[in-house]
């Protein structure tokens, strides 16, 4: 490694204070005592904290927690080293219970509530199940409330698992279309080599992109307790920063570890290009193949262009064979492609809503639906 190619910091980094939606990812060696393999209940508490004034400053907070397996095989008295697949199974559906109401507590105390999310890779990859998953993580945050998320361990199997809540932290800010992600580790961010190994090895403070060059410093260590070494977090780095979120790697370690970032303190910035919307706009445009139309009237597609969501009432006809999360191709009157987006019903309930007022959906699909059939997040228009 030449010291000319180690990114610099004449790149300026981002401003904590600047973001509107952050996840803070913590890690079960720092949440749980290595020794005793019980909660650090005064490094949470500090922790929570950080997340409380952050909240207040109006902004919306999710965490991804790791700890359910260091702490279920505690309880269990499982034996240290590596675990099979079921015992850690059995070990995070003990452990979970814990991890939950600890966060509960400690976000509750100070005003703020929680909510527990458990997911599984499907539900990140799967675009029906994303969708839920997305809704359900946007109305809490909606009312305020703090959803608290880790992987779905006790029914993931291992190939169809994360297994590592780094990547999974990523592809959550992603989904939730947050400007930031910090993961807190043991370590305070990426070397130019292993630090522990080679003296010279210096902090690198940017990384305007990922490159080999920066997949080639990251080494493969991973303790007992954290599944996640460098590797992941480089891999959660890609993920994030294509998906339109910054990413920050800070060290844990310290009371407060997320007051110190936003004091500016060591770690390492991982700067994405682009923003949530725009990289989610481009995944739809590009990357999914249209499964319907919607055809619109020209009243829905001047609403459109002004940045309106779609609305039934704009609806003239519908074609194709959709399921909800389906990407369908809108067009107006004149038979002109005018965009694409992720439809929020099937096809056969969007047929029952076209033209009607958005009031009467819960009336003629017998349950409360959305207002919209394309959501103008979900859109992307031609030429946008
Ligand atoms: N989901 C696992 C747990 O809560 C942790 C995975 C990780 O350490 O990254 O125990």
């Amino acid at each position: 490694m030449t010291s000319t190619s180690t990114p610099t910091a004449a790149i300026p980094t981002p401003s904590l204070a600047t973001f509107r939606r952050i996840v803070v990812k913590v890690g079960s060696s720092l949440l749980v005592d290595q020794t005793k393999g019980e909660l650090k209940r005064a490094w949470l508490e500090a922790l929570a904290d950080d997340l409380a004034s952050l909240h207040a400053a109006g902004k919306d907070v999710l965490v991804v927690s790791s700890g359910s397996i260091a702490l279920g095989r505690t309880v269990l008295k499982l034996p240290r080293g590596p675990l099979k697949l079921a015992d850690s199974q059995a070990a995070a559906a003990v452990g979970q219970i814990a991890l939950a109401r600890s966060w509960s507590e400690v976000l509750g105390a100070r005003g703020i509530t929680a909510g527990q999310i458990l997911v599984t890779l499907n539900d990140t990859e799967e675009r029906q199940r994303y969708l839920n998953a997305r809704e359900t993580i946007g109305r809490l945050l909606d009312m305020r409330a703090v959803p608290v998320i880790n992987e779905n361990d006790t029914v993931a199997t291992s190939e169809i698992r994360y297994g590592d809540n780094d990547r999974l932290a990523a592809r959550v800010a992603t989904m939730a279309s947050a400007d930031c992600l910090i993961l807190l580790s043991d370590v305070d961010g990426l070397y130019t080599a292993p630090p522990h190994l080679d003296p010279k090895a210096e902090l690198v403070q940017v990384v305007p992109r990922v490159t080999f060059e920066i997949e080639s410093m990251a080494g493969g260590a991973a303790s007992e307790f954290s599944r996640g070494g460098m590797q992941t977090k480089i891999e959660a780095a890609k993920i994030a920063t294509t998906g339109g979120t910054h990413m920050v790697i800070a060290d844990g370690r310290v009371e407060h570890p997320v007051q110190r970032v936003a004091d500016g303190g060591r770690c390492t910035w991982f700067l994405t290009p682009s923003n949530p919307v725009t990289a989610r706009k481009k995944w739809i445009a590009g990357s999914l193949e249209a499964r319907g139309t919607i055809h619109v009237d020209d009243g829905a597609a001047k609403a459109l262009m002004g940045g309106a969501s779609l609305l039934p009432a704009g609806v003239t006809r519908v074609e194709g064979a959709f399921a909800r999360g389906d990407c369908v191709v809108l067009r107006s009157a004149g038979g002109a492609e005018i965009g694409r987006g992720l439809v929020a019903y099937d096809a056969g309930e969007a047929a029952q809503l076209i033209g009607i007022n958005t009031r009467e959906i819960e009336a003629i699909l017998g349950m409360p639906g959305q207002a919209w059939l394309v959501h103008r997040d979900d859109m992307v228009l031609a030429g946008e």
